[in-house]
């Protein structure tokens, strides 16, 4: 991710990676008590550009809100130090993980004292381009009564990291996790799309992490006059499932070949997913061919 001529942005300066230092005492790694973002920047034919870079802020701050740590930078201060970071980073395309982290505490009570790191590394697809085999989690998702699912706090991630672990040693490309109710939720770090009778159907909030991508999908879709909506679905409605896909600011579109061996019958080429592979690439490169709006 880092190497000598590489720059991080913390805590108001420019930084090699290594003259970083991260409290040891922090909340952050003792309790889980932090937020990240995951962001992408692409080389455009108008210029590097973040893309939705304000909604991928705005939610940081929600997140560093809700778990009342003191965090005051702007989303325009945040989205100028991060074109400032790509530049000394010379990168063009460029995948973003700005993180807060909460400073040192052993109480369990949120620190005072709050430090922000952006850091930026060229990255391809994060689950690759092949169709993905996926199992069903053992592991559910969080109960939204129990944290705020819809913030990307730091200590969530445990429970992706359980469900990618048990998927990849059971020889799967990823996991895919049910809510507490047994409806089926997201993948480990992206949400789900099926595809049944010429319709696409996502989850709807309230259990979900509600993507950015999954919401450029279904404005895509409403442009291109794709059907979708948004609707619980059960783990056996999936399975009944003529094709599927995730979305996600890593995972990009990626479609899914079987979910617990059953194969999704439909030819993925011939499938909404493909064709919105194609249009959200369109879309983040500024290269979409905006439709005409009908009355
Ligand atoms: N679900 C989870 C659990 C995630 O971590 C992510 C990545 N933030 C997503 C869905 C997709 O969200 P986005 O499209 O905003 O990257």
């Amino acid at each position: 991710y880092y190497n000598e001529s590489s720059v991080v942005f913390h805590n108001g300066a420019f930084k090699n990676p290594k003259e970083v230092l991260l409290e040891t005492y922090g909340q952050t790694l003792h309790y889980g008590n932090g937020v990240f973002e995951g962001v992408r920047a692409y080389k455009t034919k108008n210029g590097t550009r973040i893309f939705k870079a304000e909604d991928h802020y705005k939610r940081l701050k929600y997140g560093a809100e809700v778990m009342g740590i003191p965090f005051n930078y702007s989303v325009e201060e945040l989205v100028t130090l991060t074109y400032q970071l790509l530049v000394k980073n010379n990168l063009e395309d460029a995948y973003i993980r700005p993180l807060i982290t909460a400073g040192a505490d052993m109480s369990l009570r949120t620190s005072t004292e709050a430090n922000l790191t952006i850091q930026c590394w060229a990255w391809g697809k994060y689950m690759g381009d092949k169709l993905l085999r996926v199992k069903t989690s053992s592991f559910e998702r969080p109960n939204p009564k129990s944290c705020f699912v819809d913030a990307k706090i730091t200590g969530h991630y445990t429970n992706s990291i359980l469900a990618t672990n048990e998927a990849k040693s059971a020889g799967f490309d990823e996991a895919l996790l049910l809510d507490m109710h047994g409806n089926v939720a997201e993948c480990s770090g992206a949400n789900v799309f099926m595809e049944k009778d010429g319709k696409l159907y996502t989850p709807k909030k309230g259990n979900i992490m509600p993507g950015i991508t999954r919401q450029v999908i279904m404005q895509i879709c409403k442009d291109e006059g794709i059907p979708v909506e948004e609707k619980l679905f059960t783990i056996d409605e999936f399975k009944n499932a003529d094709a599927a896909f995730f979305t996600g600011t890593a995972a990009e579109v990626v479609g899914l070949e079987s979910i617990d061996n059953y194969k999704f019958p439909k030819d993925f080429e011939t499938t909404f997913g493909a064709k919105l592979m194609k249009l959200y690439q369109d879309e983040v490169l500024e290269q979409r061919q905006k439709q005409p709006q009908h009355a």
